[in-house]
């Protein structure tokens, strides 16, 4: 089990890593780090990162704990005369909040080089312009270069290159609150090792077997790919989920910071199977660990493969509340990050063959 500070210290390593879709690489070595003392750890050609408990003893029901490991960022798609880029995105986020955010370009090396998301400034503007919002096409990226000779030999930089928003995690430790980007999903991803490293200790009636997949933020590619390599009889995915607690009305606030994991029963991507996600609902009641409900006319998550993979997985979503995902600047807790541990470790070690057959 982690000390207090220990996952403090895992929650900032993993928002501060680079690793936008397709470049998660810096994230995948987090993973492979902290669990190789608990785990047996391999990596795909994709960079899914696949983690089986030391202590699983094989022919017992296998539950599948998942994380996605990328986060939203952008992609250089031209250069242009002037050394500055054009750029698209890689998963969504909100257009018209991009100009003066800092980013870091990816060059040729592997090293991240400080960049910002510029736009025409109002001086040079027409009226029309002014009072008009901006489309991505209107912005570029600017790391300082002078022309696009100076961008390729001084700076390394290449088409294609990934590009992360650039922020630095902080942590509160008297309110308690994290302030970073790319809690989407990195702190599903603490919540995962820790999940993991506490069951490793416990007599389990299950093998556990969790990854950190690729590439959520463009249509769940890496779990595509993990449910080839997994025959799981249940999943437990955990996310950073989208916090609406400042913006809507009370009675459709279901994911407030501070409240526990939210447990998803319905979006775009899923049907969450009724009688694993009561299961787990019930759990948390009887133990008194928070949890909260929602049901969301958006979104999806890596359930979306998984649930419907093999002979049908039944799948549930333990989401660590977020404000503001998919923005270069978020807030979460720790008290929360640790209620999604402490529930899903419960689920682990209270489900056995009998149960899971039930779902
Ligand atoms: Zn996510």
């Amino acid at each position: 089990m982690r000390t207090r500070e220990e996952m403090i210290q895992l929650i900032e390593d993993l928002s501060n890593a680079n690793g936008v879709s397709g470049f998660e690489d810096e994230v995948a070595e987090i993973g492979r780090k902290e669990a190789e003392a608990y785990c047996d750890v391999t990596i795909d050609s994709l960079r899914n990162t696949y983690m089986e408990l030391k202590n699983n003893k094989g022919r017992r029901p296998k539950v599948w704990m998942d994380a996605h490991s990328d986060e939203v960022g952008y992609i250089i798609q031209a250069i242009k005369p002037n050394g500055t880029m054009n750029f698209l995105e890689l998963g969504r986020s909100e257009v018209s909040s991009l100009p003066t955010n800092k980013v870091r370009v990816m060059n040729k090396d592997g090293e991240y080089l400080p960049g910002i998301i510029t736009s025409k400034p109002p001086h040079f503007m027409t009226e029309a312009e002014l009072g008009k919002g901006r489309a991505l096409s209107d912005m570029a990226i600017d790391v300082g270069a002078t022309s696009a000779q100076d961008l390729k030999e001084n700076f390394g930089i290449r088409m294609a290159a990934p590009v992360v928003p650039d922020v630095t995690c902080t942590y509160d430790e008297k309110r308690d609150l994290f302030m970073g980007k790319a809690f989407d999903c990195r702190v599903g991803c603490a919540a995962l090792l820790e999940s993991l490293n506490q069951l490793n200790a416990e007599e389990l009636n299950v093998d556990v077997t969790a990854t950190m997949t690729v590439q959520e933020e463009v249509g769940e590619r890496g779990s595509m790919a993990a449910v080839y390599n997994i025959d799981a009889d249940v999943c437990i995915a955990f996310e950073g989920c989208p916090a609406d607690d400042t913006f809507s009305p009370d009675y459709m606030i279901q994911t407030a910071l501070r409240k526990g994991p939210m447990l998803r029963h319905f979006d775009c991507s899923m049907i969450t199977n009724p009688r694993f996600q009561r299961f787990a609902l019930d759990l948390g009641e009887k133990l008194g660990i928070p949890v909260q409900e929602s049901v969301r006319s958006g979104g999806g998550t890596n359930g979306k493969y998984i649930h419907a993979s093999r002979h049908g997985v039944p799948t549930i979503i333990i989401g660590v509340p977020v404000r503001y995902i998919h923005s270069h600047n978020a807030i979460c807790t720790l008290e929360d990050c640790q209620n999604a541990v402490k529930l899903a470790v419960e689920i682990v070690k209270a489900l056995d063959a009998e149960t899971i057959q039930k779902f």
